[in-house]
């Protein structure tokens, strides 16, 4: 049996939602007409093959791309875009952009961190010069996050002298300091060393089960397992089946996702 760590209470507010969304770049046709939606306290796992247009969604989620159509709320607001001259879609207020993405934690696959920089200057720059908050109330949120993450004896390394699975916790503090709605992670695990992904997925099946809200695009199924609220089985840019672990686990219907499973398993 799964362990059942985070489940959305009923009622809980849409943190995400997103409905038809396409984008294409230039004649590649990436986003076929995706849906979906993260309430307060869901754990939204997105899994599929290489290509499947995960990272694009992620992306446009948190305004990286501009979609070509649809429509993406975040945090109770919808993304307003325009057509530029070219014809392609921009952002129709910067400003929209930035306050939105005060609203979400994103950890990428790697090179998260900011190699000039120390653990804890890290985690406080954007509290401190993007939020405006106090350096000594930045600092004290800091400590308490790379404490969390068990990177306390680190707070004053660079990133270079941290192992792959430091960085990757040290990332996810950064992306908790600005108190987002919403954590994203892009393979958070993928590009680390086998012995390093434990203590990742640690700290963020801890998140899980706090209640935090995250969309999470992984290839660890068995944590998917564990961990997540919903499943989402994107091919080929459209959401192929989507229902709890233990059905998209345990009694998949598509052929396509059960080849998945079986080759990925
Ligand atoms: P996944 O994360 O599921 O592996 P991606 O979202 O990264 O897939 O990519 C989906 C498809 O979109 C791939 O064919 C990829 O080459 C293409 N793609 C992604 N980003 C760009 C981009 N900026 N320009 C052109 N093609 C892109
Ligand atoms: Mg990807």
């Amino acid at each position: 049996m799964r362990e059942d760590i985070s489940t959305a209470p009923d009622g809980a507010a849409e943190a995400i939602h997103i409905e038809n969304l396409h984008k294409k770049f230039g004649e590649l046709h990436v986003l076929k007409g995706v849906s979906l939606s993260a309430r307060d306290g869901d754990v939204v796992a997105i899994i599929g093959g290489s290509g499947s247009g995960k990272s694009t969604l992620l992306r446009c989620i948190n305004c990286l791309e501009n979609p070509t159509s649809g429509i993406i709320r975040v945090n109770g607001e919808e993304i307003r875009l325009k057509s530029d001259s070219h014809g392609n879609t921009v952002p129709a207020d910067r400003r929209q952009i930035e306050r939105i993405r005060s609203r979400l934690g994103m950890v990428f696959q790697s090179f998260n961190l900011w190699s000039h920089m120390t653990l804890i200057e890290n985690v406080i720059e954007v509290p401190v010069h993007v939020l405006g908050i106090k350096r000594e109330e930045a600092i004290a949120t800091a400590e308490k996050l790379l404490a969390r993450v068990g990177l306390s004896d680190k707070r004053d390394v660079y990133p270079a002298f941290l192992s792959g699975g430091q960085q990757q916790r040290g990332a996810i503090a950064r992306a908790l300091a600005i108190q987002p709605r919403v954590m994203l992670f892009d393979e958070p695990t993928s590009a680390l060393d086998p012995e390093l992904v434990g203590e990742v997925l640690k700290v963020i099946a801890d998140l899980a089960r706090e209640g935090r809200t995250m969309i999470l695009v992984t290839h660890e199924m068995k944590f998917a397992r564990q961990v997540a609220s919903h499943v989402i089985y994107l091919y080929n840019g459209q959401v192929e089946e989507e229902g709890p672990p233990e059905q998209i686990f345990g009694t998949p219907r598509s052929e396509r996702l059960k080849q998945f499973i079986r080759n990925i398993g």
